[in-house]
């Protein structure tokens, strides 16, 4: 029977895999797992959907050390378990469309041409992405491919959100705007909204995607409106190791006076920066908290300060705010980051209830008083349900 669903998340280091069962309902996941340290010491590891850990090796020395070779390994993996039934599509998390893409797409010779336009856009991400397309698409020629956006749901936000003040004709003609990310994550809690609580839903909702990369959107009745990352994934939020939104001038100064080129200011923005930088400790949010290092504690509460000037930017986007969400590994684990950011939006009709919010769980949960007049959730995520049920869809089941 061809009803499993294979969603693959390539990135520049690591392969994540999800294998789904179709189902009446939802699709319900079987396996996930990935190869991580794919150029430097290949490991493939897979549980099973209760988390039970059900592979944990190192890829053969001798093998190459390459995404083909990864690639490769796992889809081994992947039909050795599949107990006789075949794969119905494969769905892909591609991290930039362009403006060529808006919503998700089945894959053929023409959306593979049209993706490598966008490789300038994600020169670290977008081969990565692509690759794996590429390589299925011989070695299962078969199976039907879908390609989703991390972009493609911000397209929605009206058109002055998506510019900067650039000349408008280099900004259009460099495809410099405001693209946005983790669109996958928004789109999946927009998704459920509805059944966790219907005035969010249909009205203005603030949500915070906090995660080793981090972003916040403002939602009006499901759709964005506005989100916090830009033309890349660095603008907005500081992160783990990323600096967030700074004063562009910071990287002129950066290379008239210290004489720093490119790649070691890419480096500073992107890996040495953020949590990591601030605290001098760790870019882990869990290692932070346990941290005795004041610098630690400053890096935490220079987060949800943050956190806090976007909720106000983004609710005076809605004209207003109905419900504020929590999400991804920060979001959806840390009460005392939420707790940090709930206490000074008081004036918003926020209100906390600090027992709610302790509870740990992976389910969606109330976590303000029946008094907060902005209701506050956690939403735990689920980009590859939101990608397998595109798949799905794109190819008409
Ligand atoms: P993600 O990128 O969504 O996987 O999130 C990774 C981030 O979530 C890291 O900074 C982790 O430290 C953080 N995280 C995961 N679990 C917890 C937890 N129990 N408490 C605080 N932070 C957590």
């Amino acid at each position: 029977m061809n009803d499993l669903i294979l969603i693959i998340n390539a990135g520049s280091s690591s392969i994540k895999f999800s294998l789904f069962i179709q189902t009446a309902a939802d699709p319900a996941l079987l396996y996930k797992g990935q190869v991580e340290g794919i150029y430097v010491d290949p490991q493939f590891s897979a549980k099973n959907a209760a988390g039970d850990k059900l592979a944990d090796e190192k890829l053969p020395a001798d093998a190459p050390r390459n995404h083909d070779y990864a690639l490769r390994y796992l889809l081994n993996w992947v039909q050795s378990h599949t107990e006789g039934r075949k794969l119905a599509v494969i769905g892909h998390r591609v991290v930039h469309g362009g403006t060529a893409f808006t919503k998700p797409v089945k894959v053929d010779a023409g959306v593979l041409a049209e993706l490598d336009t966008t490789i300038p856009l994600a020169p670290l991400h977008a081969p990565a992405n692509i690759g794996p397309m590429k390589a299925l698409a011989s070695l299962l020629p078969d199976v039907p491919q879908v390609a989703c956006f991390d972009t493609a749901f911000h397209r929605t936000q009206p058109e002055i959100n998506q510019l900067y003040a650039l000349p408008v004709e280099l900004a259009e003609r460099e495809g410099i705007r405001r693209w946005g990310f983790h669109g996958l994550s928004y789109e999946y809690i927009s998704s459920v909204l509805p059944d966790i609580d219907v005035r969010a839903a249909t009205g203005r909702t603030v949500v915070c995607h906090l995660g080793n990369g981090a972003s916040m959107a403002a939602l009006h009745k499901g759709q964005c409106v506005l989100t916090t990352m830009g033309f890349t994934a660095l603008e907005g939020l500081p992160m783990g190791t990323r600096t967030g939104t700074i004063d562009p001038a910071i990287v002129l100064h950066l290379m008239t006076h210290l004489k720093m080129n490119a790649a070691e200011i890419e480096s500073l923005l992107y890996k040495e920066s953020g949590l990591l930088g601030l605290s001098g400790v760790s870019s882990d949010m869990r290692e932070l908290h346990s941290s005795a290092e004041p610098r630690a504690r400053m890096a935490i509460e220079y987060f949800a300060n943050r956190i806090v000037q976007q909720v106000g930017s983004l609710a005076a986007a809605l004209q207003g705010i109905d419900a504020l969400v929590f999400t991804a590994g920060i979001g959806e684990n840390d009460d005392e980051l939420r707790r940090l950011v709930c206490t000074p939006l008081q004036w918003l009709g926020v209100q906390i209830d600090e027992a709610a919010n302790k509870v740990r769980s992976g389910e969606p949960r109330r976590i303000s008083t029946a008094q907060s007049t902005v209701p506050v959730y956690v939403i735990p995520t689920n980009e590859e349900l939101m990608i397998a049920r595109h798949a799905l869809h794109c190819i008409g089941l």
